[in-house]
């Protein structure tokens, strides 16, 4: 039990591709849980922490924080999870559970989230990993293990804005960007019953767009089209990375209307303060969603058939996935499964 040794993937320094790095599991907490991976998603905010983007990142760095696998074992205070239980676990691998926000239930804006990352201090991209057992989430019998991992953090980032603002249907959404997030934002807006136009840069979105459940496509790019478009939207759903024009798309939302930002923009975010206060909009951030919001999402994602199109990738690829994924060729997530044999893991 004191020595337990972890096979992973790390950048050792910010810029440099990953290379294995073997290194000795955090102790068991009593409420943590060790997790055996099998699956681990790539997220766009793997390659901005390998990047070092925001500055937080420390190295060696393992990335990866859409995991899924098998519970090895458990704390003496870890209730509902057993070993042999299929887990998902997200970006947020624990919280301090009690500081106000933690105690309301929104453990996602705990006042120590930087130190609540399952980053920390090794990431999804290896053998293993512990995590407090509150933040790992039995999967739905019948979901593919692939599947389950990428809800873990595109789906909830997704789910919670759309949950809180858009849940009552009928409501015209725009979703920005169809990537990882944007293909699950169109999915779940459509099963809340909205009325789903996607947006993006690409034309060649356009049909898989349509397949994923949107109504109607629009150009971002497009002057034209977005002129058209004014006054639509009562939500638009940043789900991007990429630099856009954002007086252009505050102009295409509804009075009253509410832009909600789940991307880190690339670029500085600028706009036309006119349009904000005349027309009265809502710019609002989300960040991930809360235990119950993850529990509550999984359940929802298996009753409406959300699919996440996923392409799988062995771990060992992991350097050919990043530059896929950084390259934006990724269709529309991938997903790498756990290829370093059973030996090493536990
Ligand atoms: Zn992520
Ligand atoms: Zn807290």
């Amino acid at each position: 039990m004191s020595h337990f040794p972890v096979s992973g993937y790390a950048a050792k320094e910010v810029g440099q591709a990953l290379e294995p790095f073997t290194y000795e599991s955090p102790k068991l907490g009593e409420h943590d849980v060790r997790v055996s991976i099998t699956h681990c998603g790539v997220c766009y905010t793997d390659i901005q922490g390998l990047d070092d983007h925001y500055g937080i990142v420390d190295f060696p760095f393992v990335p990866g924080h859409e995991i899924v696998g098998t519970v090895s074992a458990v704390g003496p205070a870890v209730s509902g999870l057993k070993e042999g239980d299929r887990v998902g676990i997200g970006w947020q691998g624990r919280s301090c559970m009690q500081c106000e926000y933690c105690l309301q239930g929104q453990e996602q804006l705990c006042q120590d989230i930087g130190n609540c990352g399952t980053w920390e201090p090794y990431g999804g991209f290896a053998s293993s990993i512990v995590v407090d057992g509150r933040f790992a989430y039995p999967l739905p019998a019948g979901m593919p293990s692939e599947m389950g991992a990428v809800l873990m953090c595109a789906g909830i980032s997704v789910y919670t804005p759309l949950r809180t603002y858009a849940a009552e249907g009928s409501l015209k959404v725009g979703i920005i960007g169809v990537g990882g997030l944007g293909h699950l934002a169109i999915q779940f807006a459509h099963a809340f019953g909205c009325e789903v136009t996607a947006i993006s840069s690409s034309p060649r979105k356009e049909e898989e767009a349509l397949k994923f459940g949107a109504d109607h496509f629009l150009l971002g790019e497009d002057e034209a089209s977005m002129r058209q478009a004014r006054l639509t939207f009562d939500l638009l759903l940043y789900t991007s990375h990429a630099k856009c024009d954002w007086t252009s798309l505050l102009y295409s939302l509804k009075t009253n209307g509410r832009l909600a930002v789940v991307g880190f923009p690339d670029g500085p975010v600028t706009f036309d303060p006119l349009e904000l206060v005349v027309h009265q909009f809502s710019m609002a951030g989300s960040f991930l969603g809360s235990r119950a919001g993850m529990k509550e999402m999984l359940h929802f994602a298996q009753m409406h058939a959300i699919t996440p199109e996923v392409e799988l990738m062995p771990l060992s690829q992991a350097n050919a996935a990043l530059k896929k994924v950084r390259g934006n060729k990724a269709r529309y997530r991938i997903v790498l499964f756990n290829d370093m044999g059973s030996a090493q893991a536990g």
